[in-house]
């Protein structure tokens, strides 16, 4: 609309809008405005912060709908993933082509924004356009809402891990109901380590260890990589000290026994994800509390008792683990990998956001961004985003109205 006025006025923008969609020509010379008033920026803030009221509209991340950290429902858990783009032509910078009738040699049109990009969960990589998509939903079909989005430029960053980082603090800033965020792969420990402090609960999968690799442990078919995160010490034993290690393993903790002979062997510990400490009204501090059992002899009467202990183990990385060099997010986890139940209940809804980024693919002709570089292109994601948005809203209040009165949604 602001692009249109300078044109042709307010009153006759406004009118051309209402009554109809935009004709080509039209679109194109508001890509071209954009561009030049620098207004993508403005566009994509006020695109997430609509993308927010329409959520909360849509009763989506409610912030009264606090729960534990295993129970998340299905509206307050974030599904976030990366999104490959194939561009608009093959041609690169410098190609060129004769025209038959001028003899003229012409440069072929390409995709400034086109670079090489992993594939999430695969081994190859993929030429196009990158994006980041943050989705909600709820439970019913065709409630699915864009909560943000990043467009990647071709040297972003820090890379797609970073992108989503940030998506997921701007999506929350505005949606302060957030409580649980399912996201692939990309992300590691340093990552999380971004998250859980703003207290959310981050459920995503740990990078498997190499086959050769020392230090790992197969548990479930999947080989992790073992990391001391905690050491619990009593004096009580007639022995002197008693030392006992604990090492995060697949997101668990583990108690590990070194026998006479060297055999090695992990004990599971008790998991209880708490959140303690509150900053600006949310528990940010998380711990796992856990709890061990050891035998303890009196040093008087030398009789064993069993001694049991319940202590806690930070999740948030701690000022020690720099000194220790330990990563502590990629190897305690608040919802483990290796709990199997509860880590793919909830790891299961970030697969909702393939279901969405293929809508978005089929909504362009030959699954191709029809559009060249990265304004263009920020500008088509967004046209996209409001569009399933409006019709995520009007399904969901089309199908309250349908509702017989009294009925819970
Ligand atoms: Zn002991």
């Amino acid at each position: 609309m602001k692009a249109a006025t300078a044109r042709i006025g307010a009153d006759a923008a406004r009118y051309e809008l209402e009554n109809g969609p935009p004709t080509l020509s039209q679109f194109n010379y508001f890509q071209q405005r954009m561009s030049a008033l620098g207004l993508h920026d403005a566009l994509h803030t006020e695109f997430e912060a609509a993308a927010a009221r329409t959520a909360q509209d849509m009763g989506l991340m409610p912030d009264h709908a606090r729960t534990g950290v295993k129970d998340a429902a299905r509206a307050n858990v974030l599904a976030v993933d990366g999104k490959n783009h194939t561009s608009p032509t093959r041609y690169v910078k410098g190609d060129q082509w004769v025209d038959k009738d001028t003899g003229e040699i012409k440069e072929r049109r390409y995709d400034p924004n086109k670079s090489t990009w992993g594939e999430g969960g695969k081994n190859r990589v993929r030429q196009g356009a990158k994006s980041v998509v943050a989705w909600s939903r709820h439970p019913a079909s065709g409630t699915r809402v864009i909560a943000g989005l990043t467009l990647m430029r071709p040297k972003h960053d820090g890379g797609e891990a970073a992108a989503i980082v940030d998506l997921i603090t701007r999506v929350q800033d505005l949606n302060p109901g957030l409580t649980h965020v399912a996201v692939d792969g990309a992300l590691r420990g340093t990552h999380l380590a971004r998250l859980t402090p703003r207290g959310l609960v981050v459920v995503n999968k740990i990078q498997t260890a190499p086959t050769t690799a020392e230090n790992a442990v197969t548990i479930n078919g999947k080989r992790f990589r073992k990391k001391r995160v905690h050491t619990l010490t009593h004096h009580s034993t007639a022995f002197g000290a008693c030392e006992h290690p604990i090492y995060g393993i697949g997101g668990g903790l583990f108690e590990e026994h070194v026998t006479s002979d060297g055999t090695v062997t992990h004990t599971r510990l008790p998991h209880h994800t708490t959140a303690r400490g509150r900053k600006n009204g949310d528990y940010t501090d998380w711990y796992v509390q856990t709890r061990i059992a050891c035998g303890r002899t009196d040093p008087t009467s030398g009789k064993l008792t069993p001694w049991t202990k319940t202590f806690y183990v930070p999740i948030n990385p701690t000022r020690q683990d720099q000194i220790d060099n330990v990563n502590r997010g990629e190897h305690v986890r608040q919802i483990p990998e290796i709990d199997t139940d509860d880590f793919n209940r909830i790891y299961g809804m970030r697969a909702d956001s393939e279901s969405g980024n293929n809508g978005l693919e089929h909504a362009w002709y030959l699954d191709r961004i029809p559009s060249y570089g990265y304004d263009n292109q920020l500008l088509t994601l967004i046209s996209y985003a409001l569009m399933n948005n409006a019709v995520a809203r009007a399904t969901h209040h089309a199908r309250a109205a349908a509702r017989p009165p009294g009925q819970a949604a």
